[in-house]
């Protein structure tokens, strides 16, 4: 089974890696995707050229075995949907199981999403959640999804539902980028290889002005 972990990623942290690792090893993936998504243009913190964002996520997982980044979503043009993505993948698989995990947050706008029921003919959804997620009314269209066990995931390429608990760190980039600003050491939060992309390209750091190299 492949596995699909998209997100922003500014930057990625150990509550990234840490839940990523974590599935990994439970559904037994033989490779884990880690799809950095395009930012919309206008936020309210500085922008990090998704070139750099790539650059830390590929410095996070260098070493760790099955993990790989892949920039489809960078490179395609106009607006990146899931959807797209997911079918961009499927042609290229074939008929290996395809897990798109995405956190009990997002999952709550799932419908919302471009075409979101067609992300079910091209893979399955596991929803990470967190120790004591309550769970919320699952749609009909959901509801008939919801796979029996783990093994059924491998049995099929797509269409089902499920959901797995995950280590909770709370960390998030939000709070990371906030530090940085702060002038506070973001270290054990992320890679220090992260950190040091941070620092080397002055990230989310507009109010210091740099004189050296
Ligand atoms: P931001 O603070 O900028 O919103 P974020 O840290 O929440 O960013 P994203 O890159 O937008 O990270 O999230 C990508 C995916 O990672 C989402 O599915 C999200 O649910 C999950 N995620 C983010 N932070 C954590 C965490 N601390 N533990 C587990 N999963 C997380």
């Amino acid at each position: 089974m492949i596995g699909v972990y998209g997100g922003t990623f500014n930057p990625v942290h150990y509550g990234h890696l840490r839940t990523a690792l974590e599935v990994k090893e439970l559904f037994e993936l033989e490779q884990l995707r880690l799809i950095p998504c395009r930012v919309p243009a206008h936020r309210d913190e500085p922008d990090v050229p998704a070139h750099l964002r790539l650059q830390m996520l590929e410095a996070a997982v260098a070493d760790t075995h099955g993990f790989s980044v892949d920039r489809r979503e960078l490179d395609r043009a106009g607006p990146s949907y899931m959807v797209d993505t997911l079918h961009s993948l499927r042609n290229e698989i074939g008929d290996t199981p395809l897990l798109l995990f995405i956190g009990a947050d997002a999952f709550a706008g799932l419908e919302r999403w471009h075409q979101w029921q067609r992300l079910f003919d091209y893979a399955h959804i596991v929803v990470m959640t967190r120790p004591g997620y309550a769970g919320s009314t699952l749609s009909a269209f959901l509801q008939q999804r919801i796979a029996e066990d783990r093994a059924q995931l491998s049995r099929q390429i797509a269409g089902l539902l499920t959901f797995q608990e995950v280590t909770a760190l709370a960390i998030s980039a939000t709070a990371i980028r906030e530090l940085v600003v702060a002038g506070r050491d973001p270290q054990f939060l992320l890679p220090d290889r992260v950190i040091e992309l941070i620092r080397r390209h002055h990230l989310y750091q507009p109010l210091i002005h740099h004189t050296g190299n």
